[in-house]
C-alpha cells in the first residue's frame, strides 16, 4: 500500500494557475516525488509529473492550465506508491462532471471500502487510498443526487485522516476530516480565495490568512468567497503533533500556533528537563534549529552553527529508499571543524525515527574532533507506527525497537541522550492532550486501527 504525506492547494477566482503553482512551491517540503495541477475553465485540464513542482509543470504547461478554479498537489510516497497513476490530482469522469482530487492523509478503512466498491462492480487503476475516496465520492454523489450531500455521505464512511482538494466540474471544495488530523487553512490572495495545507502560502504570496478549516468542514470556494457546510462537530480533535515538531514550516501557523514558537518552547523546556555542561548548542539543520535556539536561551550555552547544510540535496526523511538515505546524509551535512574541534557539543534535533541518520551525524561530529557529544531530542521516543498519513510504518525499523534509552545512546554513539517529555511536547503545542494525535508516541490512536498491518 502506498503511504502518503503530501501538500494540497485549492483556489477559486481570477486566473488561478500561478497562485496554485507558486503555492505548491511554497509547500514543496511536504512532498518532492511528484506534483500536479488541475484547473477548470470550460473543461478539466490537468498536468502531473515526477519530481519538484517546476520539474512536473513547465512554464509552457502552466500557460495551458488557464482556469478560474483549480487544485494542486505535491506528493511524497514510499515503495509501491511511485507509479505514474498514483500522481495527483487524480481525475475521473462522473455524473456531476469531471472530478479531480488531491489528498493529504491516509484512510484506515480503505481496504474495506475498496472491496465493497469492487463488489459493486468498480475497478481500480491504483492501490492508492486516494482513488478509493474519488470512486466513493462519485458513487455517493450519484446516489445523493447532490454534490455536497455526496461529499457528506462519503465522509461518514471514511475512517482516517484526510484533507482534500476537490473539483467537481466548475465547483471546488476544501474538506477536512472530522478530527482535523492533517492541517488545512483558508485565506485570500488578491481576488483569489484559497485553501492550503499551510498558512505560509498566504504570507509568501502576499495574501491574508483567514482561519483553519474546522473539523469535518466542507468549504466551497467561489470567486465571491467561502461557503461552509458542516458535518456535526462533536468537539473532538486529534491534530497530528508531528506537524509542529517536524513537518510544517517554522513560519506556518497550525491551529493558531506558530510552528517556530512551539519548537523553541520545546527546546527551552528540554534545557530545564535535561541539562548538560557544554561549550556550544548545535542544531541539526534545519529541523533542529528552533529547538536548539530555545535550548541555548534557557541553558545560557552559546548557540553555534556547527553543521553546514547543502541546500541542493533532498530532505533525508523524504527519500523512500534506505540506501539513498544513507548515502545522502554525507552529501547533505558538513561539520564546521573550527566550531566543533576540542569542544563539548549539545546536538539538538526534532525527533529520531530510525536513528541511522543520527548515528552518522554523531559519528561525523566526533570525527571532527568534538570532545563530547550530548544529544537532545525535541520529541518523546517514537514507539508505534503511524496509520494516519506519515511514513513511520515499520516498528522493527525504529531505533526504539528492543532498545531502552541507554541502548539507544550507545547505538547512536552519544555521551548522553535525552528526549523531551510528553508533557513538554503537549504543553509547548498549547493544546490539551485530548486535542492531539499522539499515536506514534503512546500507541493510542484517535481512530480504530485494529487489523491494520504494519508494512515490512
Ligand atoms: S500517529 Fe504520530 S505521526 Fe501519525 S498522525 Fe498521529 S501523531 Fe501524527
Amino acid at each position: 500500500m502506498p503511504r502518503e504525506y503530501c501538500g494540497i492547494i485549492v483556489a477559486a477566482g481570477g486566473c488561478v494557475n500561478a497562485v496554485i503553482y507558486n503555492g505548491l512551491r511554497t509547500i514543496q517540503h511536504r512532498g518532492q516525488e511528484s506534483a500536479g495541477i488541475a484547473v477548470f475553465s470550460d473543461r478539466l485540464a490537468v498536468k502531473r509529473g515526477s519530481g519538484l513542482v517546476h520539474d512536473a509543470v513547465s512554464a509552457e504547461d502552466l500557460a495551458g492550465l488557464a482556469g478560474n478554479v483549480g487544485i494542486g498537489h505535491v506528493r511524497y510516497s514510499t515503495l509501491g506508491g511511485q507509479a505514474k497513476e498514483c500522481q495527483q490530482p487524480m481525475t475521473v469522469r462522473a455524473k456531476f462532471g469531471d472530478m479531480a482530487l488531491a489528498h493529504n492523509g491516509e484512510i484506515v478503512n480503505s481496504q474495506e471500502l475498496r472491496e465493497s466498491l469492487m463488489a459493486g462492480g468498480w475497478g481500480f487503476v491504483t492501490d492508492s487510498d486516494s482513488e478509493v475516496i474519488l470512486r466513493l465520492l462519485s458513487v455517493k454523489m450519484a446516489s445523493a443526487r447532490d454534490v455536497v450531500g455526496g461529499i457528506s455521505q462519503t465522509m461518514k464512511e471514511l475512517v482516517g485522516s484526510y484533507s482534500l482538494a476537490l473539483m467537481v466540474g466548475p465547483r471546488t471544495f476544501a474538506i477536512r476530516d472530522p478530527l482535523a488530523i492533517r492541517p488545512l487553512c483558508i485565506g485570500r490572495i488578491d481576488g483569489t480565495y484559497c485553501a492550503a495545507s499551510e498558512s505560509v502560502v498566504f504570507d509568501t504570496l502576499g495574501g491574508e490568512f483567514e482561519r483553519d478549516v474546522r473539523p469535518g468542514e466542507i468549504i466551497e470556494l467561489t470567486e465571491k468567497g467561502f461557503v461552509s457546510h458542516h458535518l456535526p462537530d462533536d468537539g473532538k480533535r486529534a491534530h497530528c503533533m508531528f506537524e509542529w515538531i517536524y513537518f510544517a514550516r517554522p513560519d506556518s501557523y497550525v491551529e493558531g500556533r506558530l510552528v517556530y514558537d512551539v519548537r523553541r518552547k520545546v527546546g527551552m523546556r528540554l534545557a530545564a528537563e535535561a541539562p548538560a555542561e557544554a561549550d556550544f548548542v548545535v542544531p541539526i539543520p534545519d529541523s533542529g534549529r528552533a529547538h536548539a535556539i530555545g535550548y541555548s536561551e534557557t541553558s545560557g550555552i552559546p548557540y553555534a552553527e556547527g553543521l553546514i547544510k547543502n541546500r541542493y540535496v533532498q530532505r533525508t526523511f523524504i527519500m523512500p529508499h534506505q540506501a539513498d538515505r544513507e548515502s545522502n546524509i554525507r552529501l547533505k551535512l558538513n561539520p564546521l571543524k573550527p566550531v566543533i574541534e576540542g569542544k563539548r557539543i549539545i546536538l539538538v534535533d526534532d525527533s529520531i525515527v530510525r536513528g541511522t541518520t543520527m548515528r552518522q551525524i554523531v559519528g561525523m561530529v566526533r570525527r571532527s574532533g568534538a570532545k563530547e557529544v550530548h544529544l537532545r531530542i525535541g520529541c518523546p521516543p517514537i514507539v508505534s507506527p503511524c496509520f494516519l498519513g506519515i511514513d513511520i510504518k515499520n516498528r522493527e525499523e525504529f531505533v526504539t525497537h528492543n532498545r531502552d534509552i541507554e541502548a539507544i545512546r550507545r547505538f547512536l554513539g552519544a555521551d548522553t541522550l535525552a528526549y523531551a517529555s510528553l508533557d513538554t511536547l503537549v504543553e509547548s503545542i498549547g493544546r490539551g492532550p485530548g486535542e492531539l494525535c499522539l499515536g506514534c508516541l503512546t500507541g493510542k490512536y484517535p481512530v480504530p486501527v485494529a487489523g491494520k498491518v504494519e508494512s515490512r
